[in-house]
Order: structure tokens, then sequence, then C-alpha cells
């Protein structure tokens, strides 16, 4: 409670935190000092009303002092508006008052001090209260004493045509919008006038207050019909007739609180359209407006009501909405894929819209459409990192899972490449699509096409390198193969010595090759190689192929291989007979023929040894250019330069006569052996 036995002000009203008590709670919404209390949004809001939207009602009272207006607001609305003290009869203080109506979505407001006039006072707060009142009140309460009534000259008849000259300045061009209701309570009736004779004399004057306004000459014809509702109610003695009294009072109560009573007093064309949550700041608005004596466009402050409210229901509805979305951006920054992240986002988004819509649709309706387009901006600038996060965490992944499939799917034997690569692929591609539309927010330009597009070509040269390394293990086998197959054959050729041994080797050679290429062609066509891929695996095994001969011959004429090549052809003709039997040398023997015979005739195998030549020539191999100039790649192995020519020699003439001379010197060691063993078969 202040000094003046008031409820304090609800500075710190807790958001919802109406009560009962709350109910009745009473705020000086303007002081004597004719400013505006800051509190009147946070009492709006513990009076229960904030979330009213235009569910709610204003009235406000007008008239003398002392003429029992607080006495009988509290008696229609259940306020709690001070009632002045009989004993004590102080002067209340000017001001407005304002309650909230008990059990209604009222808003009362008890303008104090209207009759400056009579207490010869300056009309100013008069003139100001009148515009403040009917800038938001549906219901204008006109209070005077029944023998006020006809008094033209009258206080209350200068405070009604105040009240007209404002509102020809609010509502003048516009009285579709600004209706009010004037009702008149006449107090104190005694009943020997008819309510109908008050009513006349009353309208009467109104009319003549009316005419005697100096109105625009744009709005000469207007009448005062064209602004106001009247209704007229007159109320017995509150003393000499209580019960009396009590009852009208209640059947007046009815009259604003029965919407279907058919005299209801709140009819909807009163309202003056500003939803709850914008009464405190509209008013204020208006206040400030009437204070600086500026002048009141209404249009322009429901503008200014709207873009301040638009902006702040759009700042509520960001806020949860960013307090949702919060909850997926460390995922999706630390690169998870959020599943059902669109619907996600579409729920928030909706979330918020309708929140906004919700609140700020009952605003000026320009107003409203730009700010949803600013408060759409925000929420797709917000949620665009996000989609763009998933789309590429699930570009990621999904290059991830594909890589994963192949290996998996090029596992041991029987697979079929292009099979395996179609069904990764198809399971890749599917899923990037399935998951990235749905991350998508209808109502924004976002696109995952081009983010699909680069999967693709990854996807696409993962296969490929997927389909290099197999052809290069294909190749690989085949060589081994290969390698295996000529081993054999070359070997016997190379030990028999016969004259047409390269052309036996050469045919095994083409056999095996063939075969090798054949295999190359069955496998390749489920790699969907290319004919130039084909063509240049070929060559290359090819080239294998002959490199791997080339090293086994290399092997098998190795110099000391060789010379005991020599030396085994050798010791057959010279130590052994025709028949295959160890010779015994006597002395008679011709040991020199046998020996030149045998020498002559191996030493005509280097020659033979020296080049791969096949006595028939169209068993010449010629490695084909292509297989010549391979690239330098790791298909091939090996990109150096490749000379075919030089590789059908064997042996240098160098290496040739090199051979030749140890050849010899191992024969000459066999010839002096044979003639000391004749020698020692006659010293015997
Ligand atoms: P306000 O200044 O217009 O708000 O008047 P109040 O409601 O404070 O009442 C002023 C005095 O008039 C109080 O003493 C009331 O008891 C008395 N009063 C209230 N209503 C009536 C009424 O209908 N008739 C008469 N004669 N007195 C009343
Ligand atoms: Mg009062």
């Amino acid at each position: 409670m202040d000094t003046n036995g008031q409820p304090k002000s609800p500075i710190n009203a807790l958001a919802n935190g109406h009560s009962p008590a709350a109910a009745s709670e009473r705020l000086q919404i303007i002081n004597d000092e004719k400013k505006f209390t800051p509190d009147l949004g946070a009492q709006i809001e513990r009076w229960g009303l904030r979330d009213a939207g235009f569910g709610y009602n204003i009235v406000a009272v007008f008239g003398s002092q002392s003429t029992g207006k607080s006495t009988l607001l509290n008696r229609l609305f259940g306020t709690t508006f001070d009632v002045m003290d009989e004993t004590r009869r102080q002067q209340t203080t000017k001001g407005i008052w304002m309650c909230r109506g008990m059990d209604m979505n009222v808003m009362v407001m008890d303008v104090e001090g209207t009759d400056g006039r009579e207490r010869g006072e300056d009309q100013d707060f008069e003139r100001k209260s009148a515009l403040f009142s009917l800038a938001s009140s549906e219901v204008l309460i006109i209070n005077l004493w029944e023998h006020q009534v006809g008094l033209y000259q009258g206080a209350n008849m200068g405070l009604l045509k105040t009240v007209f000259e404002v509102n020809l300045g609010l509502f003048g061009k516009n009285a579709t919008n600004g209706r009010t209701l004037l009702l008149f309570v006449i107090r104190d009736h005694i009943g020997q006038t008819p309510l109908a004779n008050l009513q006349a004399t009353l309208t009467a004057d109104l009319n003549r207050i009316w005419e005697s306004l100096s109105k625009p000459t744009e709005l000469q014809d207007r009448q005062l019909s064209d602004y106001f509702d009247l209704a007229f109610t007159a109320l017995p003695h509150k003393v000499l007739a209580a019960d009396k009294f009590e009852a009208e009072v209640l059947n007046l109560r009815t009259r604003f609180v029965d919407k279907e009573a058919p005299e209801f007093l709140f009819k909807p064309a009163y309202h003056k359209r500003i939803p709850a949550d914008g009464v405190a700041f509209y008013m204020e608005g208006i206040w400030e407006q009437v204070q600086t004596n500026k002048d009141l466009d209404l249009p322009t402050q429901q503008e200014l009501l709207a873009q301040f409210r638009c902006d702040e229901i759009s700042t509520v509805a960001l806020a949860e909405f960013n307090e949702q979305a919060k909850s997926q951006k460390r995922p999706v920054e630390a690169g998870r894929v959020v599943d059902g992240l669109g619907e996600m986002m579409r729920n928030w988004r909706t979330d918020a819209l309708t929140r906004y819509d919700r609140d700020a649709s009952r605003y000026h309706q320009g107003v409203y459409g730009r700010k949803r387009v600013d408060l759409i901006t925000a929420l797709d600038a917000a949620l665009s990192p996000l989609f763009l996060g998933q789309l590429k965490n699930l570009h990621k992944a999904c290059l991830v899972a594909f890589k994963r499939e192949m290996l998996e799917g090029l596992h041991g034997e029987g697979y079929n490449f292009a099979d395996v690569v179609f069904a990764a692929r198809g399971r890749c591609l599917g899923r990037f699509e399935a998951t990235a539309a749905e991350a998508v927010v209808e109502g924004t330009d976002w696109t995952w096409e081009d983010e699909m597009i680069s999967l693709k070509e990854e996807v696409g040269s993962v296969a490929d390198q997927c389909r290099k390394d197999e052809t290069k293990k294909m190749i690989n086998l085949i060589e081994r193969n290969i390698k295996k197959q000529i081993s054999e054959p070359i070997d016997l050729s190379l030990n028999k010595a016969a004259p047409d041994m390269w052309d036996d080797i050469l045919r095994a050679f083409k056999q095996t090759l063939d075969k090798a290429e054949v295999a190359y062609l069955t496998k390749a066509r489920s790699f969907d190689c290319t004919e130039e891929e084909n063509s240049h695996s070929l060559a290359s095994l090819r080239r294998r192929a002959w490199q791997a001969l080339r090293s086994k011959i290399d092997e098998q004429t190795a110099e000391p291989v060789l010379l005991g090549k020599l030396r085994g052809h050798f010791e057959e003709r010279f130590r052994y007979d025709d028949k295959g039997v160890p010779r015994v040398w006597k002395p008679e023997d011709d040991i020199d023929s046998a020996f030149k015979k045998a020498k002559d005739e191996t030493l005509n195998l280097i020659p033979l040894y020296s080049k791969i030549q096949p006595t028939d020539p169209s068993l010449e191999y010629t490695l084909p250019a292509d297989s010549i100039e391979l690239p330098a790649d790791s298909l091939s192995g090996s990109g150096e330069d490749f000379d075919f020519a030089a590789s059908l020699i064997v042996l240098t003439e160098t290496k040739g006569l090199e051979l030749t001379q140890k050849f010899r010197r191992e024969a000459d060691a066999y010839y002096v052996e044979a003639k000391r063993s004749t020698v020692a078969s006659i010293a015997q």
C-alpha cells in the first residue's frame, strides 16, 4: 500500500501471475501530474486480460465531482474505485484510474476531476481525458444529477461540447471506425419527470451543442448520430430509495454483462479494435500525443502500435523458435545426419508463424504482413545453415557408405562388378535424394540438386577408382598365371636346346597369352570397361607377359645356369657314347677328334641362345606398338620406354664371347682329364 492507501503498482508482476487477488487491483494510469503509468502492461497481464485479443471491453465514466461515479462503477462492475468518504468530504485527486471488472473482461476507467470548469480551473485535463477516453472506450458513461438536466449552460454541457469536438477531430472523416456509445445515467431520479422527458430534453440539448460546434467544411453535414449512439437511464436516489436504487443498478449491470440482452451495451461496433496485449502501449502513445498537444491521428497511432507489437510478438516467436532450433544445431555441426530434420524444421517454423499470427494478425494488416515477411526471412536464415549442414553431412555419409558397400561387394570371388556398382550407387543416391528432399522446408528456395550432382560425380570417380583397382588386381592375377604356365615349357626347351627351341617357346607363349586375353575380356565385361580401357589393359597385359617371358629366359640363361647347360651338353657328347654309356678312353681312341666335335657342337649353341629367333618366321612375335608405348600409370607398372628389339637379344656379342671363353676353359679341363685317364690306364 502506498501513502494514499492504494495497492502498490505491480511493477514486477509475474508473466502469468494473475490471481483472484490481482483481479481486484486498481491502477492510476494517469496521475495528477498528468503522467502515464509505466505499469499498465504488467497490470493488464495480472488482470489476466493480456491474451484476450479483442475479447474485452473498455468503458469510461465522465461527470462532475461527487456525483456518485465511483459508487456506480463499483456496483456495476465490481470494481474497487475510491468512493468519497461522506464524513470527511475530501477532494479526490485528478487523474484516471483503471480497474478490471469482476468476472468480466472489462477495463473500467474512472475519470476524476473532469469538471474543471465548475471549480474554475483550466479545462486542459478535461479535454485531454476526453480525447484519451474516446480513443479507447466503447462506452462513455455521462453521469449527472437529475437537476442538472436542462441546464444547458451547465458544467456537464461544457464537458459534452468538449467531447464532441475532440471526437470530430479523432474520427471526423472516419465515423464508422470510431462509433461510441454515450450512456447518460441520470442520478437521484425522483420520478416526477419521466425518463422520456429527461431524455428528450437532453437530446435536444445535445443536438443544440452539436449544431453550435464549428465543424470543418468537409464535415458540415455530419450529424451527431453519425458518430454517437445515445442511451439514457435513470437511477433512483441512493439513500432515499436505496432498494430501488440497487435494483435499477442491477438492471443496468445486466445490460453490460448479458450479451444476449436486447439492450446489451457493448456492441461490437463500438470496439476500438486494439488487441488487449496492445492496449497499454496504445494508451501510452495516445496520452503522449495528447499531452504534447500534437494532432491525434488514430490510424498513425494504430500503425505505430502495430509496428511495436508485431516486433515484440515476432521477437518472442523467434526466441522460442531459436530455442527449439538450438537442439539440432550441435549434432549438425558435429557432422551428424539428423533423422527427420525437415519435419522438425517445418514444425518449428509453423509453430513460430502460428504464434506470430495468433497475436499479430489482430494488428494493422499492412504492418502485420510486412513483419511476417521479415519473420519468415529470419526463420529461414536461421534454418538455412541446418539445411546446408545436413546436406553436407548427408553427402559425406552417403559417399562413405557407398565406398564401404563397394568394398564389401567386391570381396571374394564371383561378384559382378557392374552389379555391385549399380546396387551401391542406387542405394547411395536414393538415400541422398530421400533425406535431402525431406530436409527442404516448403516456401524456401532451398535446393539439393546441385549437391546431388556433385555426389554423383564423386560416386562415379570412386567407382572408377575401384574398377581400376579391380582391373589391376585381375591383370596381376592373369600375369601370375602366365608366368606359371610358360615356366615349364621354357625350362624344357632351353634345356633341350634343339635348333627350333624358340619355335616351341614362342608357340607356348602365344597360346598362353591368347588364353589370358580371352580370360581378361570375359572378366572385363562385368566391369563395364570402355573400349579404350580394354585396349589399354590388353596392351599392358601383353607387355607384362612378354616381360615375364623375358625374365624367365634371363633366369635360365644367367651365366652359371647357361654354363651348366653347355657343360651338360658337352659332357653328353664327350663323356658318353652314342648309346649313353660312359666312355673309358683307351690309348688308341681318337680323343682329339671326339673332343673337337663335342666342343664345336656345344659352342654352336651359344648363337642359338643369343637371340629369340624361331626357325619358322610365322612364329616370330612382335610386341604391338601400344604395348611398347604404354603411358606411365599404375596399370602398366612401369612407364619407361621399352626397347622391344633389344629384348629379343638374350646374350650380347660380348657376353657370347665371354661365355665361349669360359666354356672353352672348362672343356679343356675335360680334355686334359680324358688324356690323363689313358695315361693312368697304361701305367697300370
Ligand atoms: P464521485 O466523485 O463522482 O466518484 O462520487 P463518489 O462515488 O465518490 O460519491 C460521492 C458521494 O456521493 C458519496 O458520499 C456517496 O455515498 C454519495 N453517493 C453515491 N451515489 C449516490 C447517489 O446515487 N445519490 C446520492 N444522493 N448520493 C450518492
Ligand atoms: Mg470518484
